[in-house]
């Protein structure tokens, strides 16, 4: 396992030339030069190399990042943020009690079988699965779809009349959490169960979750060694909806924008999707890539910047009077409502759900 010292050579490169902080949401909202990744590297040098000890506070700021990656597209050094701050959050957690707590609540006896608790709770909530022969796919269904069957239902729908075979293999969670919280064992053990489970003989492996795509896509990036999906394959439902040209047909006209999440690689399928969407009309929000503001534990960990971001966002909604606001992420559908509760008639689905309201009967 990777430690901070390791990324001494990195660290280093930054030239202080602040170009992250033009990318970073929250240095926009703060000022705070620690909240960005330059001010963050700049402390984590000074822990590499000796100079300062890993403290509370400097977690405080690692902690303070929606590892959305827009610094990294914008850093000339080409440093990785996600991938340093996942390593010194492992270097503080195995030095605290509240780590080693976290770490249990994480394992698979804990976290494990609460998924499964979930499976097997919402199984008879599912709509019975058909045999079906023609295009081979994968499904990765990420923890929230474990536990909910909502997907399941709508992706019957869509699918109803169209030759997909679906496989889901007992995959766990995609690892996300453990690699922010800094369990990178954790991580490890499964990116590595996961690929174990693949045959190989698949057409794609699809998800519904951004987060899920992009950490399945960098588990090559952690483990140079263990064989992973090429790009061209790993695919989310809007990705294969658009590619099959699955037509839509809404009843009444509705209006509708999208939030694109920060983990999503492309959104090309939207505006393929949308060309098959009968009475639908599209508005795209002002920056409709900003961060939704939730990003996983940071929602938790900084309520205050998290309430602030989702409420930009919410303002940008609201502006384009629609009716639904569709994304590809269970985590961004958390932000986006609570930005928008109680305060606009747009109601947030994901991208499966407003697709299953048009599906042909
Ligand atoms: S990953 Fe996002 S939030 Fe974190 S420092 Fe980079 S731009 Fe800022
Ligand atoms: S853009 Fe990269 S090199 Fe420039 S300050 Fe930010 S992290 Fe350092």
């Amino acid at each position: 396992m990777k430690c901070l010292k390791d990324f001494e050579a990195d660290l280093n490169k930054c030239s202080k030339c602040g170009l992250c902080q033009s990318a970073c949401p929250l240095f926009d909202l703060t000022q705070n030069e620690c909240a960005v990744s330059k001010g963050k590297f700049i402390m984590l040098h000074g822990v590499a190399t000796g100079r300062l000890k890993l403290s509370k506070n400097i977690n405080k700021y690692i902690d303070m990042c929606l590892k959305c990656g827009k610094c990294n597209k914008f850093c000339p050094s080409g440093i990785d943020v996600t991938q340093i701050l996942s390593v010194a959050k492992y270097e503080y957690m195995r030095t605290t009690f509240l780590g080693k707590v976290i770490n249990f609540l994480m394992s698979k006896y804990v976290f494990g079988n609460f998924i499964k608790f979930g499976q097997i709770i919402s199984k008879p909530f599912r709509p019975q699965k058909k045999a079906k022969e023609g295009l081979k796919v994968v499904y990765f269904k990420g923890c929230v779809n474990q536990i909910c069957p909502h997907t399941d239902n709508y992706l019957n729908k869509i699918f109803k009349n169209h030759p997909i075979e679906i496989i889901e293999p007992d995959f766990e969670c995609c690892g996300l959490p453990f690699l922010s919280e800094g369990n990178l064992e954790r991580f490890e053990q499964t990116a590595k169960y996961n690929l174990g489970l693949l045959d190989r003989n698949f057409d794609y492996l699809v998800t519904d979750c951004a987060s899920c795509e992009s950490t399945i896509s960098e588990y090559s990036k952690y483990f140079p060694e263990i064989k992973t999906v090429p790009d061209e394959k790993s695919v989310n439902w809007g990705n294969l909806i658009a590619l099959r040209g699955i037509k839509f047909r809404f009843k009444k006209p509705v209006t509708v924008t999208f939030h694109k999440p920060c983990h999503l690689k492309n959104d090309y399928f939207l505006t393929k999707i949308l060309e098959n969407c009968e009475n639908v009309n599209y508005v795209e929000m002002d920056n409709y890539d900003d961060c939704c503001g939730f990003a996983g534990s940071f929602g938790v960990k900084n309520r205050e910047l998290s309430l602030k971001l989702s409420k930009k966002k919410a303002e940008n909604i609201k502006k384009t009077n629609a009716d639904y606001v569709i994304t590809t992420c269970p985590s961004c559908v958390l932000g986006l409502k609570q930005g928008l509760i109680a305060t606009c008639k747009t109601k947030v689905v994901s991208l499966l759900e407003f697709l299953a309201m048009g599906a042909e009967g």
